[in-house]
């Protein structure tokens, strides 16, 4: 059987049907809150990091309140999306950044985003692409998945995808087609028990029934 990336972008965009801005599962109001909700999503579902942030937000909306915030309440906010020290650090030191170094305006490249606190690649692209419709494409764990197992790519280094992606991917679409990897991962091609029996992509899929 021949498989074509064309066909199978077409049939995700017909399954998961918008743009970044609505594919994205995270709530937020602006870039800055995009920013410290995606920081706090590391190893956490949405709908919790939904929960914390309506609460942290609330009493801290933007990275001046955050900035002056005191660690020990902010630790105990995002506690239940777990590794809450590291966060509650990170999210802190994130908004005293965005104050020093670029007039508390949250970047819109991933140049300058990545290497500011809790910030690598990943992160970085979900704030350009979705917090600033920019081109680009955030590599997830379900994006390196979903991306191998319906050979879209051959690469298996999430950089390496990112790139390859963007190379041949109609730099619009990019974002919205990883989001829709990501969506499809959550919900039907999940890493242990892919159910592949009921997954509208099993007669493009090279890995149908693999498993
Ligand atoms: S057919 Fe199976 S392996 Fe392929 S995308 Fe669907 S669930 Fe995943």
């Amino acid at each position: 059987m021949q498989y074509n990336r064309k066909e199978r972008i077409e049939r995700l965009a017909l399954l998961y049907p918008g743009d970044a801005a609505s594919l994205c599962e995270l709530h937020f109001d602006g870039p800055f809150q995009l920013a410290v909700a995606t920081i706090l999503s590391a190893q956490c579902t949405d709908q919790v990091v939904n929960s914390v942030a309506e609460v942290l937000f609330r009493h801290f909306p933007d990275a001046k309140s955050l900035a002056a915030a005191d660690p020990q309440v902010v630790e105990e906010l995002v506690r239940p999306t777990g590794f809450f020290r590291n966060k509650a650090q990170n999210i802190i030191s994130f908004s005293k950044e965005v104050i020093a170094r670029f007039a508390g305006q949250v970047p819109d490249s991933i140049d300058q985003l990545v290497g500011l606190s809790g910030v690598g690649r990943k992160t970085a692209n979900v704030i350009v692409t979705v917090g600033f419709s920019k081109p680009g494409i955030a590599v997830d764990t379900h994006v390196i998945r979903l991306s191998k197992r319906l050979g879209i790519t051959d690469f298996t280094d999430p950089v390496k995808i990112e790139m390859d992606l963007m190379s041949w991917l109609d730099p619009e679409e990019a974002a919205a087609f990883g989001l829709r990897l990501i969506l499809h991962g959550r919900r039907v091609c999940s890493a242990k028990r892919p159910r592949c029996q009921m997954c509208t992509l099993g007669d493009i899929c090279p890995s149908f029934g693999a498993f």
